[in-house]
């Protein structure tokens, strides 16, 4: 961990939930600095919808719980593994409208909130992170944060992976669009070799996708990379065949899907037992972004709270963990309080890590996803 000091005030005492919210900036991220410095290196971030609103992804659910497209209806696990003429044409709806969802959930890019957090992270400050979306944009973030520390001089585009100077950890709880699972035995394969699978055996819907990435009109998409097509006839998609199971493309019961985890599909044990310990082995936690909608991720605060550590929520609008004994939470946007806890701390430390954090700070993107009618808010 790097050892950072910062100027705080002097210790107020414990302050109401409204009384946090109405900080003003500079003491809101002062109150950050004592809550990170106090958690020595073993602060545990949870993120969710409303970090990657800003990239352009929307969230599932607005403040009530709704869906932010009331047409939206997410296809369900149960209905993409069925083993029946049924099920295959799921799999070619799904497919067929993720193809074309798709590209834009890959292009997006980390936006000032996920490198804030990608900062906590290289400093050793918040070295862990949980996050519940499936964008890719945390790992994308720490990437151009890592490559800033190790070429000083170009802090080039993320393309490959880069060790971040601390063992730092970030778990995807419901999974990540950038791979394709099989469901047969459980490989995974880049997404991108997938997506030009689907393109070679789909020539007519590859040109509707060239063409979409020409005009720029893209069918709205939501945050699973699925796209909403009105009276469109998926029956003539094709959907190969894990290619792993079989590279000839004729074991029809080697069904692929995203990596993600779908409406009425279970987090894997593996992955649930990793948040769980996370949690345990975290002196505390710092909520960003997320109404903690999902049972998978209320129940880390749940667990947190039931061991008496220490949390600090920043997102707007009501969660379900809001009357958990022990969660302290600014009503406000993460992205601003990170934003002045990382100006003080660049201004009044030094060193290569600080110096890298100062490079980067400035290469979040801001892509406002196009109005649309309902809530949109955090997930
Ligand atoms: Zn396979």
């Amino acid at each position: 961990m790097v050892r950072i000091s910062i100027p705080t005030l002097p210790p107020a005492p414990l302050v109401p939930p409204s009384a946090l919210t109405l900080l003003a900036p500079k003491q809101a991220a002062a109150y950050l600095a004592r809550f990170l410095d106090e958690g020595k290196g073993k602060t545990l971030v949870i993120t969710g919808a409303g970090v990657s609103v800003e990239s352009g992804i929307r969230a599932y659910r607005g403040k009530e719980g709704t869906y932010s497209n009331p047409n939206y209806k997410p296809i369900l696990y149960h209905e993409l593994v069925e083993d029946s003429p049924r099920g295959q044409m799921f799999r070619k709806r799904y497919w067929a409208r993720s193809f074309l969802g798709y590209p834009p959930v890959r292009d997006s890019l980390p936006n000032p909130t996920h490198i804030y957090i990608a900062a906590l992270q290289a400093l050793g400050l918040a070295p862990n992170l949980i996050t519940q979306n499936v964008d890719n944009l945390h790992p994308k973030a720490r990437n151009l944060v890592s490559s800033s520390m190790h070429t000083p001089s170009s802090p080039s585009s993320a393309t490959s992976t880069i060790p971040p100077p601390y063992p730092s950890r970030i778990l995807e709880l419901h999974g990540t669009l950038a791979k394709v699972h099989c469901l047969k035995h459980h490989h995974n394969q880049p997404r991108d070799d997938f997506q030009a699978q689907l393109a070679e055996l789909n020539p007519v819907w590859d040109e509707e996708a060239k063409e979409s990435e020409r005009t720029g009109r893209r069918p709205r998409t939501n945050p699973d990379g699925d796209v909403d097509l009105q009276g469109v006839d998926f029956t003539s998609f094709v959907v190969p065949p894990c290619r792993i199971c079989d590279p000839s493309g004729k074991d029809t019961t080697a069904f692929v899907k995203p990596n993600v985890v779908f409406f009425g599909e279970t987090i894997r044990p593996e992955v649930r037992e990793e948040s769980l310990e996370l949690v345990q082995s975290a002196s505390r936690l710092l909520i960003l972004g997320t109404s903690l909608a999902t049972y998978s991720a209320f129940r880390l605060l749940k667990l947190a709270s039931e061991l008496e550590k220490p949390m600090l929520m920043i997102s707007t609008g009501p969660s379900r963990a809001d009357p958990l004994p022990g969660l302290e939470k600014m009503d406000r946007e993460a992205g601003p309080v990170l934003r002045a806890y990382l100006d003080e701390l660049v201004r009044t430390n030094t060193g290569p890590e600080v110096d890298a954090v100062r490079r980067v700070m400035d290469m979040g993107v801001v892509k406002v996803p196009p109005e649309v009618e309902g809530p949109r808010a955090e997930g």
